[in-house]
């Protein structure tokens, strides 16, 4: 993607039957799942009490020296690990690090720890309630909200699974949420629509439990026997692994995983790689758009998410790609600790472009996705530059017109390019000849099935809360009105 989208989270949590020490397992983990988050990052582990070690950045920047002293302090059979972007609370840095997860609550002698992954759009009403039952919320991350909903439902029931009944019942939003009770018990449950992925897996000698937000995370951990995690279920592994189906949910999972987030390697509930997705996303691009797509002279992907994409469109119409778009590799985003002017810097200065393979050809340009615009419109000034004499976007995924409130850092609807104007015009600002986004139809076939969030371009939610905020929110941006900050944040 040419934007810099984020993703809020990814988890992970790992149980050893053997008492074998599952730091580095937890490490490795996180590790995988970097491009899910890269603000934060957190371990805790359980040993009769929990061991918290929490950072700001990458996993992959960690010196391992310093991991290495965890690998002792934080010493235990069982633990959860977290690595974040936040796409609710605050992004001051030193509030980034309080909300680091994973996170702790307690409540009348109770603790329960928990990491997630997704977003509360119910979150402003849920916190006003629990705030006025006499508990003060430390963090500004929705995490806290949920974890409260949580704990209060397990003391007010006795136990984890109606714990978990009140928080399907309550939270309307996306959770996929990996955690371990004062008890010791590790649990893992998804959403009742399982808007966000959540993988379980277990090893060969059936002596390691884990939960990841993609199965590459317990791949690389030797443990490849795994499953998705149904809408609604719960697992929870203690003495043994049990599974509790609590809610009986059509699934909705994030559309935006193939085509952006989720690793090439990954397997979703589709039970295909994400890279024969994407490949198959660029074939349908280039038979729906027969005409235009024979008219190029080359293929130009986006680095790097559109790879696959081009792959599979060089395959349908047999044009060469050229990979002029060259993406500095150590140059990263970090919004956090950057003004505007050096965001501005970081965009011109992220892309080199092999100016003499440019002039005079006519371009296939394929992205995964369009969002706001603002760097595909940079690269598109610089191809002109260089003499291109037609460039053609290709998007894999459809056009997106409604903000998303489940985690995927798109909030507002006055960001989005693709709000409220048709091709030709998103195509003039972008300065390209023309623009051609994957229709939903394709993009589902592509995938192999409809039981996909598909919000952000229908504009149609799978939870009531969600579509309540949009519905207001559309009416008040088409009005001229902009929103302050997120839509989430503002809808209660
Ligand atoms: S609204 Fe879009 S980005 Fe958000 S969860 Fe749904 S498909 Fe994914």
């Amino acid at each position: 993607m040419s934007d810099e989208i984020f993703e809020d989270c990814g988890v992970v949590g790992i149980k050893s039957y053997k008492g074998e020490n599952v730091v580095p397992a937890i490490y490795w983990a996180l590790l995988t799942l970097n491009h899910r988050g890269q603000q934060s990052y957190g371990i805790v582990t359980y040993d009769k009490k929990f061991n918290v070690v929490k950072g700001l950045g990458l996993i992959a920047d960690l010196d391992i020296e310093r991991m290495s002293g965890w690998c002792v302090k934080l010493r235990a059979s069982l633990g959860v690990g977290h690595v974040r972007y936040a796409t609710s609370g605050s992004i001051d840095k030193r509030k980034l690090f309080e909300d680091a997860q994973p996170i702790i609550v307690a409540h009348e002698g109770r603790k329960v720890c928990i990491a997630y992954n997704g977003n509360i759009a119910n979150v402003v009403p849920l916190r006003r309630e629990i705030e006025e039952m006499g508990i003060e919320i430390n963090g500004t991350s929705d995490a806290y909200v949920l974890a409260y909903e949580l704990l209060l439902g397990i003391e007010d029931e006795g136990d984890l699974i109606e714990g978990v009944k009140r928080v399907l019942e309550k939270v309307d939003g996306a959770f996929s949420v990996v955690g371990i009770t004062s008890e010791g018990e590790m649990f893992a449950f998804r959403d009742p629509h399982g808007i966000k992925p959540l993988i379980f897996g277990i090893s060969e000698d059936e002596e390691t439990v884990g939960i990841a937000s993609e199965n590459v995370a317990l791949a690389v951990n030797g443990i490849l026997k795994n499953r998705s995690i149904a809408p609604g279920e719960l697992i929870v592994a203690e003495e043994d692994v049990n599974s509790y189906q609590l809610h009986n949910g059509t699934e909705a999972l994030c559309a935006f995983e193939y085509a952006y987030f989720a690793r090439p390697d990954s397997k979703l509930s589709n039970g295909k790689y994400v890279y024969e997705v994407r490949r198959e996303l660029g074939r349908r691009l280039a038979r729906r758009y027969h005409e235009v797509a024979q008219r190029v002279d080359i293929i130009v992907p986006v680095p790097q998410t559109a790879e696959d994409a081009a792959y599979g469109f060089h395959i349908e119409t047999g044009k060469p790609i050229e990979p002029i778009i060259v993406r500095h590799r150590y140059l990263r985003h970090r919004a956090f600790i950057m003004t505007k002017r050096e965001r501005e810097a970081i965009v011109s200065h992220k892309y080199n472009i092999l100016y003499d393979k440019v002039r005079g050809k006519r371009i296939a340009l394929i992205d995964d996705s369009i969002v706001r615009g603002d760097t595909l419109k940079y690269i598109v000034h610089v191809l002109r530059r260089a003499g291109a004499k037609e460039i053609h976007v290709f998007s894999t995924f459809p056009k997106i017109i409604s903000p998303c409130f489940y985690g995927i850092d798109m909030a507002t609807f006055h960001e989005l390019i693709g709000f409220n104007r048709d091709e030709e015009e998103i195509a003039k600002i972008l300065g390209v000849d023309s623009v051609n986004y994957q229709t939903i139809r394709d993009f589902c076939e592509a995938v192999g099935t409809n039981n996909l969030c598909l919000a952000c371009v229908t504009g149609r939610y799978p939870t009531p809360y969600a579509q309540k905020i949009a519905d207001e929110g559309r009416k008040l941006a088409l009005s001229g009105s902009r929103i302050r900050g997120r839509l989430v944040e503002w809808g209660g």
